[in-house]
């Protein structure tokens, strides 16, 4: 078998099926049981939700929970990869009555899909365009009334008139460390592997407060225990392994210390524009804003102001610098 494919369904195979087995975010899951419960009752499809949150907390896993719990399917995609209204159109004259559709990274939309997608949740119509020229007509379609779920990682990301047509909005926040603990406890013992309580809150304080970051380094610490041809997982497997991944005590990798110190370094603690931040760094804006800046600052080490980004002194400290001083520090 294809080694990849193994590992995609062990990941799959990891994902909480019901609400009642997914960790945390109590707020969210008192919120969407509520609305599940309702719409069964009035036997009517699920409002429009939108999940917002960094990368890894649990949004798609979210959505096909909602799934679940209301005994429909769901249609998953993505908003870069619908490029045209055409794409959009099909999948949607595809869903049957309370399908649930979920697009992720929908602040990514084509603007046309976009304005095809306002019609279609509002009065479940679309209005397509067929031919070109001058014999071209528009012709409406009625569309299965459905719930469509989008998940982005700011809800500024999307324009107001989109988001306001949105029903629930749903926003995550990063785990604490005892409640990584436990989903790696649970993911541990999917996957028949033996882990230490004292190593699984290790491993949880250091997985920036993220899901999919906790489950990964399991994997990795396994890696390790397995070398080394120990049975269970204990603190000395997980420091060894976090030594060998540079992953230091608050769970930063080399590049979330790479954007401190560029910042402390190049532009002397900041503010810096994230311009010319991810142009010194060699990365995406997107990337630094969407996938590493929430933990940062989270974690209370960058701040972002109206001037651009700055390192806390708490970034000062936890890197070894003197404050503000770091001409003669390094
Ligand atoms: P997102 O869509 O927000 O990027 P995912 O839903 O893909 O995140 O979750 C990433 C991984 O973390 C998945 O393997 C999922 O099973 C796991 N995961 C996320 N949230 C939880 C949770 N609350 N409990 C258990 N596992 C979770």
């Amino acid at each position: 078998m294809n080694p990849k494919i193994k590992d995609d369904n062990t990941v799959v195979n990891l994902r909480p099926k019901s609400l009642k087995d997914f960790i945390g975010q109590e707020n969210v899951k008192k919120k969407l049981k509520i609305a599940i419960e309702a719409s069964k009752m009035r036997g009517d499809h699920l409002d429009h939700i939108l999940l917002v949150g960094p990368p890894g907390l649990g949004k798609t896993t979210l959505a096909q929970i909602v799934a679940n719990e209301l005994g429909v399917n769901i249609y998953a995609t993505s908003g870069p990869v619908l490029e045209r209204q055409g794409d959009l159109a099909a999948i949607l004259t595809n869903l049957s009555r309370g399908d649930v559709l979920f697009i992720d990274e929908i602040h990514r939309m084509a603007k046309s899909a976009e304005e095809l997608l306002y019609t279609a949740i509002e009065d479940f119509k679309i209005d397509i365009m067929i031919g070109k020229g001058p014999a071209a007509k528009s012709v409406r379609i009625s569309l299965n009334p459905f719930t469509l779920i989008g998940a982005t990682t700011r809800s500024g990301l999307l324009t107001s008139p989109f988001r306001s047509r949105f029903g629930i909005i749903l926003e995550l926040s990063f785990y604490e460390p005892k409640e990584l603990a436990t989903i790696i406890e649970k993911a541990a013992e999917m996957m028949d592997i033996k882990i230490e309580k004292e190593a699984s809150l290790i491993l949880g304080k250091r997985s920036r407060g993220t899901p999919r970051i906790a489950l990964r380094l399991l994997k990795r610490v396994r890696d390790v225990a397995t070398v080394e041809g120990k049975d269970v997982i204990d603190v000395e497997t997980v420091e060894k392994a976090m030594r060998i991944l540079d992953i230091d005590d608050l769970g930063l990798d080399e590049i979330d210390r790479r954007i401190l110190k560029t910042i402390i370094e190049v532009y002397g603690g900041g503010p810096v524009g994230l311009n010319s931040l991810a142009a010194t760094l060699g990365l995406e804006p997107d990337t630094i804003s969407e996938v590493y800046e929430p933990y940062l600052i989270q974690a209370g080490l960058l701040a972002r102001t109206t001037r651009g980004r700055i390192a806390t002194d708490a970034a000062y400290s936890h890197l070894g610098y003197k404050k503000r001083d770091t001409l003669f520090d390094m």
